[in-house]
């Protein structure tokens, strides 16, 4: 771990040009940044952080300071702090709908309250870490669900929660699409990361690479935007008894997608709202059995 020194001092009432005189004073390459941060009472603080191993630079900054007028100037060396490292250690396991207990932390795991079921979904750069409304709704419609041997495709897998939700659930099959690649290889550390042998197949593409198979339930969070394309294809891939679940609409985007649901075959058979976002259960015209 490096260390840096920090210098803070105050300066009793604001200059002209104050923050262009610092920017000129500081150039020198051993200063890491100036952070002047105005005071209720007229006063300037001013934050300077130098490498410590950066030679005379502190000295040097804190006669900078002096010659400005600051006071009561303080030194203090720091430690380097991995800020993204201290908010994940930050992160707490929390509920989700009845019966999810998303956990942060796969290395240290928390017992799921009662009657909840274990998810573990580090967050990553793939969106899906549960706290979001969209994927919290399709959380909730899973639940509700008997989900034993349905076959399942999540569209737009992201961190996988989803895929590992529906098989945590006993479906029979899951599949997981999604057409960026780095949140294919995120999924499949999540998937990893689970209590049990979670393994439901995860494809680095679109839903057009599916071929023939017919699935029970698509889960299929995304913008609408997104997901308009896609629908002649999840179509294809439905069985006579499937049910999609759309998320990622707003409630305001709400008679917009019915009639493109509508226009796609597909009728919309429950909506479910949490914030101002809602999810659009839909079903194959003519087959709902
Ligand atoms: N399923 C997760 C993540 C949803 S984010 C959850 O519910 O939280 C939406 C994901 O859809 C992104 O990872 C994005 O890469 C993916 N995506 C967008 N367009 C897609 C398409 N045409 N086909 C497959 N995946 C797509």
């Amino acid at each position: 771990m490096s260390e840096y020194i920090e210098i803070r001092a105050n300066l009793p009432e604001d200059l002209e040009d104050l923050e262009d005189r610092l920017a000129v004073i500081f150039e020198s390459a051993a200063i890491l940044g100036v952070q002047t941060h105005p005071r209720r009472d007229g006063r300037i603080e001013v934050s300077v952080w130098v490498k410590a191993d950066g030679g005379p630079a502190a000295n040097e900054a804190r006669s900078a300071l002096k010659d400005l007028g600051f006071e009561a100037i303080r030194v203090r060396e720091q430690v380097d702090r991995d800020w993204s490292d201290e908010w994940r250690q930050g992160l707490r396991a929390f509920e989700v709908g009845r019966r999810w207990w998303i956990d942060p932390h796969p290395d240290r795991a928390s017992l799921a309250p009662k009657g909840r079921l274990r998810l573990a979904v580090e967050p990553c750069s793939a969106f899906g870490s549960g706290t979001h409304e969209s994927t919290r709704l399709v959380l909730m419609e899973l639940e509700e669900r008997d989900c034993r041997s349905v076959r399942v495709l999540d569209i737009g897998t992201g961190s996988g929660v989803l895929a590992v939700a529906a098989e945590r659930l006993g479906a029979g099959f899951v599949v997981g699409v999604d057409i960026d690649v780095i949140a294919i290889r995120e999924a499949q550390t999540t998937l990893r990361r689970q209590e049990w042998n979670c393994q439901p197949p995860l494809i680095a593409g679109g839903v057009d690479c599916l071929g023939d198979v017919q699935f029970d339930l698509v889960l299929c969070n995304m913008i609408v935007s997104n997901f308009r394309p896609l629908l002649g294809d999840i179509h294809r891939l439905l069985s006579g008894s499937a049910t999609v679940v759309f998320s990622g609409i707003l409630g305001s985007e709400r008679t917009e997608v019915e009639e493109i649901l509508r226009g796609s075959g597909l009728a919309v058979s429950g909506v479910r709202e949490l914030g101002e976002w809602i999810s659009v259960l839909a079903v194959p015209m003519g087959d709902r059995s």
